[in-house]
């Protein structure tokens, strides 16, 4: 699945291009994701690392490891 897609978080700060998504996409409807996006369920799309570029703001990305 070929794409041309362009994203970026709530300020700005990192932006990121994806040239291609595979094909693997979902929702999850666990509560952790329905907090943290503030809806019903998320979405999730699975992006190999050749076809992610990060165009800025990569160096402010944090990683949260949830209680399971
Ligand atoms: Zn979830």
């Amino acid at each position: 699945m070929s794409s041309d897609y362009r994203g970026r978080c709530l300020c700005g700060a990192v932006t990121y291009h994806i040239t291609q998504f595979e094909t693997d996409i979902g929702h999850c409807h666990c509560t952790m994701c329905q907090r943290f996006h503030g809806a019903a369920f998320s979405t999730f799309g699975e992006v190999k690392l050749e076809n992610l570029e990060w165009l800025s703001g990569y160096e402010q990305l944090k990683e949260f490891q949830a209680e399971t």
